[in-house]
């Protein structure tokens, strides 16, 4: 049976961390690391997830502005308001949840946003700096996933890592952060052939498709490891319940570790983002 990899209680060393370095940042500079998240419209996921980081922020001490917009608010107030936090010297981190509705241009507005207070890092400054190896803000779902592997692998040097799923947000950072980490990487996505055979070959299998169970243990090879990044809502008996993109119940009897869901990478997301917001104010400081 794997070793489960408990996202509650490494995100929570995290966060213990995240607010012992805020007390100091408030000690040295007089002022609170502050975040602002911008929420449009009333998806009710959005809803949730912002409600979360919120909560989560307070806690460690970092002060968080939401600002909510209406679902058809025009890419000119978005953006004014973005320009707005971009200047405001009290805001240290700028998250705008995404998805937007339809009649919004989400890569305006992630480039609209000051590179050096992008706390998803996803403006396109800080995905160069993740492909180069530079100093930047790393998008928090994928560092969440390193640092689970790193506290269950010794050294990640060498191992072949697959991640299932490329796309800008999970699949091709964590692919750039897994490189960084010296692993033999591949790439497999919806167009990939034989994928099963593939993934069996993984001693670190990622999966970021956003497919409910798609992942069983023929796709795994005895004691790899298995970071399951899927959200998915599946019903079970009229009840409506979260699974991952992996079997969790196959592959755990064949997985030498593996995160659940929920509990596994969903909890370190949070953790990371406020980490990155403490970042961002540590670096605009000594800027
Ligand atoms: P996305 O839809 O942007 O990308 C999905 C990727 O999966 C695509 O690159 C696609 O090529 C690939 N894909 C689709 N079908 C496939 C198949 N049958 N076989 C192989 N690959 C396939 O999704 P995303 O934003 O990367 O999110 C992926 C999942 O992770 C979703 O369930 C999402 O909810 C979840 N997620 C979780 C967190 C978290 O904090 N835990 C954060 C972000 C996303």
């Amino acid at each position: 049976m794997a070793t489960i990899i408990d996202g509650k209680v490494i995100s929570a060393q995290l966060l213990e961390q995240v607010a012992a370095d805020v007390i100091e940042f408030k000690a040295k500079h007089g002022i609170t690391p502050g975040l602002a998240v911008v929420l449009v419209g009333d998806d009710p996921a959005s809803q949730v997830y912002v409600r979360n980081k919120v909560q989560r922020a307070e806690q460690v001490g970092i002060r968080s502005i939401k600002h909510r917009l209406d679902a058809n608010v025009s890419q000119e107030t978005l953006n004014d308001l973005v320009a707005e936090l971009n200047a405001d010297p009290e805001i240290h981190g700028i998250l705008v949840q995404l998805p937007l509705p339809k009649h919004l241009d989400e890569d305006e507005i992630v480039d609209a946003i000051a590179p050096s207070k992008d706390v998803d890092g996803f403006h396109s400054l800080n995905v160069a700096a993740l492909a180069t190896g530079k100093p930047g803000l790393v998008p928090c779902t994928p560092q969440g996933s390193m640092t689970m592997l790193r506290q269950t692998l010794d050294d990640l040097t060498g191992l072949h890592a697959v991640v299932i799923g490329r796309s800008n947000i999970v699949g091709k950072p964590m692919a750039a952060l897994l490189l960084q980490a010296n692993c033999t990487v591949t790439m497999v996505h919806s167009r990939t052939r034989d994928i099963a055979s593939v993934c069996r070959q993984a001693d670190i299998l990622v999966a970021a498709v956003g497919s409910q169970k798609l992942v069983n243990a023929d796709w795994v090879k005895p004691g790899a490891t298995v970071i399951d990044v899927g959200i998915n809502v599946e019903m079970l008996d009229g009840v409506r319940k979260l699974c991952g993109d992996v079997d969790f119940e196959s592959v755990s009897k064949v997985a030498g570790a593996i995160t659940p869901v929920p509990g596994g990478v969903g909890p370190m997301t949070i953790a990371n983002l406020l980490a990155n917001t403490l970042q961002a104010a540590q670096a605009q400081m000594s800027a």
